[in-house]
């Protein structure tokens, strides 16, 4: 096979874990086939004939991790955060995924979800499409054709939902079965995921029958899991024999056995807890959605005390931006509130920490992605933050935070995935 050797010159930052950055001003990263071999301050004498891409003064920093959000929602963002969850579901999700039978509708609207999401430096992501197959074919379609990464769902219920997106279990079996052979290829950045909409919506039958296919295929999952009160009551009501919503999941082997996401994760007792961990189950942590639908603040420092797995979600529409590092600043917050409130013993989440989850701790959801450590995918982007600094010089640290606190997505040059650069006008 022959080496490509790619070089990248520039202001280097990462969290190759939570509690620091790794900073290299004006550094080099080696890449090898896109990806990383070596990240280094001095550029070897071997590697002085290669093409260096050269972006002195600008930040590199890997590109950003999405692990929970759903693409019909685009066009609901801002809208409806005076209902809690259960009321926003049934007055303004269900109605805005019903379109989606409609494939037109369908192309404009995520087109433009996908345009947001490079646009914003996210660079893989985690999504729900609707319960419709064609138009969850076009989501698929047009991820491959931008060149992000992602697993995409299509979305699975059967019960307690409106009639016009209530599914017949078998159909929804066989569509998702279908969909799964279509896009599950190992080397593809754009992948299937089971993704049974919440406990409420899923007759046990449709259950059992997605458990079948995940571990048939081998597909990883991904669900919402005590996002709410009333959610968790409806969720006890419905299966009292089983006796809590994580151990639903995990009853139909749908929590852990294979890769698995749970977005939320807010009211969770300290089994289930210790179940997460250990059976590697990430969280979603979606901070925006969670004050917009006033769910709660889920307790990510206990998450990451126990060694259960983080990763950070926009969860949009519940989240009202796409925007990484708004969701960045909200876990950071939500973390200071959390440890006012709630509980003195749980310090908030520092910048080095959230950085961590959005990149590196979503990342291993997708392998070796988000960080700029050996082997890992170059996926990355180029920021220049000349007009955020002024004058005044400042270490790379400081420069990355006021970044994240105060940058715009204008501030983001170029956008790598796998060491390809996005096309940010395809759509
Ligand atoms: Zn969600």
């Amino acid at each position: 096979m022959i080496k490509e050797i790619k070089i990248y010159k520039g202001d280097i930052i990462f969290c190759a874990s939570p509690d620091k950055f790794t900073t290299l001003e004006n550094g080099y990263i080696i890449t090898e086939n896109n990806k990383i071999k070596k990240t280094v301050c001095e550029l070897p004498s071997e590697y002085s004939d290669c093409e260096i891409l050269d972006f002195s003064g600008n930040l590199i920093i890997p590109g950003f991790v999405d692990i929970h959000l759903h693409a019909p929602q685009f066009e609901n963002l801002g809208l409806g955060y005076d209902n809690e969850l259960l009321p926003w579901l049934e007055n303004y999700t269900f109605p805005e995924e019903a379109k989606f039978s409609d494939t037109e509708y369908a192309k404009i609207i995520y087109s433009k979800f996908i345009k947001a999401l490079y646009t914003h430096g996210t660079t893989r992501s985690v999504v729900f499409s609707s319960l419709h197959l064609e138009s969850t074919e076009i989501l698929a379609d047009l991820f491959l054709e931008s060149g992000l990464g992602a697993y995409v769902g299509k979305v699975n219920m059967d019960r307690n939902s409106p009639e016009f997106l209530t599914e017949n279990y078998e159909k929804s079996l066989e569509e998702t079965e279908y969909f799964i052979k279509k896009y599950n290829s190992p080397d593809s950045l754009v992948k299937p995921i089971i993704t049974p909409r919440f406990v409420p919506t899923c007759t046990p039958e449709l259950m059992e029958g997605l458990s079948k296919l995940s571990e048939k295929y081998n597909i990883p999952v991904q669900s919402h899991l005590s996002e709410n009160l009333s959610e968790i009551e409806w969720v006890k009501e419905l299966h009292k024999e089983i006796g809590s919503y994580a151990k639903v999941y995990d009853h139909y082997k749908m929590f852990g056995d294979r890769p698995t996401i749970m977005a939320h994760c807010i009211h969770n007792t300290s089994d289930e807890i210790k179940l997460m961990q250990e059976k590697g189950v990430f969280v979603a942590h979606c901070p925006t959605s969670n004050f917009n639908l006033s769910s709660g603040i889920a307790p990510v420092r206990k998450f990451l005390d126990s060694s259960v797995k983080v990763g950070i979600g926009t969860d949009i529409a519940g989240g009202h931006t796409v925007s990484m590092p708004e969701t960045i600043v909200a876990a950071i917050h939500a973390s200071k509130m959390y440890n006012v409130y709630v509980d003195r013993s749980f310090h908030s989440l520092s910048i080095s920490e959230a950085f961590f989850l959005a990149t590196k701790g979503g990342g291993e959801f997708f392998g070796k992605v988000g960080s700029f450590e050996k082997d890992y995918e170059f996926d990355a982007l180029i920021v220049n933050d000349t007009e955020l600094n002024g004058n005044s010089r400042k270490n790379l640290q400081d420069r990355l935070e006021k970044y994240i606190y105060f940058g715009t997505k204008e501030d983001i040059k170029k956008v790598f995935v796998s060491g390809k650069e996005i096309n940010r006008n395809r759509f």
